[in-house]
């Protein structure tokens, strides 16, 4: 089934994602030409068309992205209406079903509580309204690798397995993606992207603010399960996987899945959890949560291309600033001519991959300091995608756009969700209390650092 979905049914329409990602995404559809299809707002809310409508206008005018497009937004405007219900009805599906009776092809994207899936997917089933449609579920996929199985078991008894779309939004950043393009469209970085040449890897992602009104949802959660099992992780198969045999969606997840099964367990000796400090106090955590919100550890990938290369992973929340870098360090030159007796070495060389805001490519290189002598002095090689590339398109809307088209590339399979949940198994749910860190540092100052420590983080100006 590959042809465009004729309509769209957001489950969970009250809720945070809609508003802060999915509005805002069918808005930039509507004005690329791209929405065109009825959308369904479904809820236990009982808010009427309109109540959606002005939602909707809310949270594009969020976005900051200037003036609102009128005529798109009055033709997302149009599309919407709501179905208010509860999920355990078998009353909501056969209303759902009378609206959909002329689409061929739904798309269902359950931004909802993982909780509600299962309800969700099997009123679906009995309406006969899974056989023809597409489903999207949101990450994290299940809790571990056995609730992930149990949550595949029941999509795929109601959906074909080609319908089932696992979202986690990196694979849409057009950065994240770009990954793979300048790993494998620039013949210069292949000969030495290996272990005889790269000494270390670094992959961050900082996020400068909390749980934004959402820790009684995080609680249960946590930094491994929110960030490192799916984001972190992806990054790696990225940086690490050897060239799809083909540009289809089973070949990129193929290479995926390969790497992922080189890793081994990651080991609790070489992690530290972190919590901030204040976080016990926030609405919905529990007084003695254990949760992290900060993680830090290191992998190793036993393949030849990598066996020895560590791979230091860190996420959390509240840290001084909002990056996702991936840090690859190359090995140290021999001093040469450059240094003379009493200079320094010279530094290494860094290929530093910006996935953030401001994405782009930075390589520090050395060049000949001036004056007399022969030493030498690092300088960067800067590239900014968006000033070199002009403007790309949010993950999510390029994530829906894809669903709606029954386009698989950019969606996770169920054997790499599975690989990734067998990874991070051994630091899941760790009975010991996190180290406690203030707001604005990068976690715990007990942190297991790389050898030479962790290098600077490119932070938005
Ligand atoms: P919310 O907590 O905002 O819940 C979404 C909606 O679901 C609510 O507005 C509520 O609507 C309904 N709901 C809440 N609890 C229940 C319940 N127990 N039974 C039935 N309905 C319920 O979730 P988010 O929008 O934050 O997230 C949706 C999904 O997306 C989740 O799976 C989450 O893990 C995932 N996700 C979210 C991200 C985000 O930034 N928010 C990022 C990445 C993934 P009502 O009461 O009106 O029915």
């Amino acid at each position: 089934m590959s042809s465009r979905a004729d309509a769209v049914v957001l489950f969970g329409a009250t809720g945070d994602l809609v508003r802060k990602k999915l509005m805002p995404a069918l808005y930039e559809l509507a004005k690329v030409g791209r929405l065109g299809v009825p959308v369904i707002g479904v809820a236990r809310s009982a808010w009427e068309d309109e109540r959606l409508r002005s939602h909707a206008r809310e949270s594009v005018e969020a976005t900051g992205r200037g003036p609102v497009d009128e005529a798109a937004f009055g033709e997302l405007a149009q599309s919407l209406s709501m179905l208010v219900g509860d999920y355990g009805d078998a009353a909501l599906y056969d209303e759902l079903a009378q609206r959909l009776q002329g689409a061929q092809r739904p798309v269902f994207y359950l931004a909802i509580p993982p909780s509600v899936f299962a309800k969700v997917v099997q009123g679906l089933a009995s309406a006969g309204l899974a056989a023809r449609g597409r489903v999207i579920v949101e990450k994290p996929f299940g809790r571990d690798q056995e609730s992930a199985r149990e949550l595949n078991g029941w999509l795929a008894g109601a959906f074909d397995q080609q319908s089932i779309f696992r979202i986690d939004h990196y694979l849409g950043k057009e950065s994240v993606e770009g990954l793979l393009v300048f790993r494998f469209a620039n013949t210069f970085l292949e000969p030495f992207w290996n272990r005889n040449h790269v000494a270390g890897v670094q992959i961050t992602l900082g996020e400068a603010f909390g749980t934004e009104g959402r820790a009684g949802f995080y609680d249960g959660v946590g930094a491994v399960r929110d960030v490192l099992q799916n984001h972190l992780l992806q990054v790696v198969a990225l940086l690490a996987m050897e060239p799809p045999i083909a540009d289809d969606a089973d070949a990129y997840r193929d290479e995926e899945v390969k790497v992922l099964r080189q890793i081994s367990p990651l080991e609790p000796r070489n992690t530290v959890r972190g919590q901030y400090v204040g976080y016990l106090d926030e609405d919905g955590v529990g007084e003695d949560s254990t949760t992290e919100t900060f993680v830090s550890t290191c992998l190793t990938i036993e393949s030849w291309r990598w066996a020895g290369v560590p791979f230091y992973l860190r996420t959390g929340k509240h840290m001084p600033g909002s990056a996702t870098e991936a840090v690859v360090e190359l090995r140290r030159p021999p001093r040469l001519l450059f240094a003379g007796q009493d200079a320094d070495v010279p530094s290494t060389n860094l290929v530093r991959f910006r996935l953030g805001h401001s994405d782009g490519v930075t390589m520090s290189v050395q060049a000949k300091a001036p004056g007399a002598r022969t030493v030498t002095q690092p300088v960067d090689l800067r590239v900014d995608f968006e000033s070199a590339l002009g403007h790309r398109r949010e993950a999510y809307e390029r994530l829906l756009d894809d669903a709606m088209d029954g386009r698989r590339h950019r969606f996770a399979r169920e054997d790499t969700i599975e690989e990734e949940w067998r990874i991070v198994a051994p630091i899941l749910d760790l009975p010991d209390r996190p180290v406690p860190y203030y707001k604005g540092t990068w976690g715990p100052p007990s942190t297991h650092p790389p050898a030479g420590g962790w290098h600077e983080v490119a932070l938005r100006s």
